[in-house]
């Protein structure tokens, strides 16, 4: 069986989900789901280890990408890797 796969939003690449960042919205705002903990959509994004990969990030930036899928168009990379779903504080108090 071939494993389901996700289409970066930058690249266009399909690769295997676990092989990309998983970014969602939720009530902190965009993030990168690195649990895996919701089903909801959101977008993919080629990953560079445990993050994303800034190079990607910024071509997604310049192809409106954010904007298409989270209908927002500021997102910035420092804010969405330090809001990275992993262990993160739900109550930002840092
Ligand atoms: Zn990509």
């Amino acid at each position: 069986m071939t494993p389901p796969t996700r289409t970066c939003i930058a690249c266009g690449a399909k690769r295997e989900k676990r092989e990309l960042a998983h970014l969602l919205r939720n009530q902190r705002g965009i993030v990168i789901d690195m649990q895996e903990e919701t089903q909801s959509r959101g977008a993919y994004l080629c990953k560079n280890g445990e993050q994303i990969d800034e190079n990607y990030y910024q071509i997604a930036k310049q192809k409106g990408a954010f904007q298409k899928a989270f209908r927002a168009e500021k997102i910035s990379l420092q804010k969405l890797q330090a809001a990275s779903s992993a262990g993160g504080d739900p109550h930002g108090s840092r």
